[in-house]
């Protein structure tokens, strides 16, 4: 706040009207930046099976499948993130649970749109907040069509200023990956929907696939297997239990099994048979070949000195599939290349998407042009 000063006061009652003036601008800007809600940066991974936010200076503060459960009937949002997830498969009559983001692609807007809110929502607390920066990262292979409703959808959750980035190079950055270096570095991150494979050089991407094919795709494989062997009927929840437990992609050192429960496809009464590992890789068998040849495929399309870096340095595997016991020994043996998996894998697209909260030069480099 301006004060008018008399001409005759001396320099010391200067001094203090001069920081009276500036105390009672500080309260004035607390009680604006109170009225008007607080600033807050988020960082989203909007992933087919998790959307996760990171918030700057806390970390993740948000962590929810992206399951959204609705009322059929009435057409009304039932239960989003975790809630609905345990309604899989158990929803009583008029309520379907939806994944809105399916295979990489945003599958139904509205329903992702109302995702995307409840996880701001939750991750602010439901307060005003203003001039936030929002960056997402988003499926290599959406549309314009779906950039456009996905900044849309973050500017009438409140943002500020919306940046969208690829998934696959925040993973390769959140795995730490020297992106911005002359050397090819790649990295398959497999989800639910999908795995995608990128080789990334000096901050760009050199060339990606996408399979369709990932973590979701060996749950149905599973239910379908345990139904066919053993003529039990179990849900995709179930089927993705097995896969964490006792799940891998090449034979295990020790043998692994579980007691699993569902129903009889004969008789239709509640069973329980003993699966071991050996079912599950079979079970999954297909999956993990199809990677692989996204895989393969990827690297022989590759320039050859980025291959040279590649076959040296080796490639990372995140997303949540990279947790899959063995899928780093069964890359390494059928393409011969070193494989790595990152720390904590199922955050890499969030904690790189995080990084670039901080690093406008590099976020400037590396997001999508949504037009
Ligand atoms: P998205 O980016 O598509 O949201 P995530 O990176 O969050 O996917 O990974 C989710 C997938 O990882 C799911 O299919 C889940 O079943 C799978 N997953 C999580 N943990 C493991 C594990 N320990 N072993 C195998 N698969 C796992
Ligand atoms: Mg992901």
């Amino acid at each position: 706040m301006s004060r008018i000063v008399p001409s005759n006061l001396h320099a010391g009652s200067l001094l203090w009207h001069f920081i009276r003036a500036v105390a009672d601008f500080s309260k004035m800007s607390l009680l604006i930046s109170f009225l008007s809600g607080f600033s807050a940066d988020l960082a989203v991974d909007l992933g087919t099976a998790n959307t996760v936010i990171f918030l700057k200076d806390k970390g993740v503060v948000v962590d929810e499948p992206s399951i959204v459960a609705i009322n059929q009937a009435t057409g009304e949002f039932e239960a989003f993130g975790h809630e609905a997830k345990e309604m899989l498969g158990r929803t009583p009559q008029g309520i379907v649970a939806v994944r809105p983001i399916q295979d990489g692609v945003i599958a139904n807007f509205k329903v992702a749109e109302n995702l995307l809110r409840f996880c701001i929502t939750k991750a602010i607390g439901g307060g005003r907040f203003r001039r936030s920066r929002i960056i997402i990262g988003v499926p290599s292979v959406i549309t314009p069509v779906e950039k456009r409703a996905v900044v849309e959808s973050a500017l009438r959750a409140r943002a500020g200023e919306v940046f969208l980035v690829d998934q696959a190079m925040v993973a390769a950055i959140g795995a730490g990956l020297p992106v911005t270096d002359p050397v090819g570095s790649m990295v398959v991150d497999i989800g639910g929907g999908t795995s995608d494979i990128a080789v990334i050089s000096l901050s760009g991407i050199v060339h990606s696939q996408t399979v369709r094919v990932a973590g979701n795709a060996m749950d149905t494989a599973i239910v379908g297997y345990v139904r066919k062997k053993f003529d039990l009927l179990i849900g995709e929840r179930t089927a993705e239990q097995i896969k964490i437990e006792i799940g891998s992609a090449a034979p295990l050192d020790k043998p692994l099994s579980m007691a699993v429960s569902g129903r009889s496809r004969l008789e239709g009464l509640p069973r329980t048979a003993i699966l071991s590992d050996t079912d599950i890789r079979q079970a999954i068998g297909e999956c993990i070949d199809a990677i692989v040849m996204g895989v393969r495929a990827t690297l022989d399309k590759t320039p050859p000195e980025l291959s040279a870096d590649i076959g040296q340095r080796g490639l990372t595997l995140t997303g949540g599939g990279a947790l899959l016991r063995n899928l780093d020994v069964k890359l390494r043996n059928e393409t011969g290349v070193p494989v790595h998996v990152a720390e904590d894998p199922l955050m890499n697209v969030v904690s790189g998407t995080g990084a670039m909260l901080t690093q406008m030069k590099l976020l400037r480099r590396v997001a999508i042009n949504c037009t």
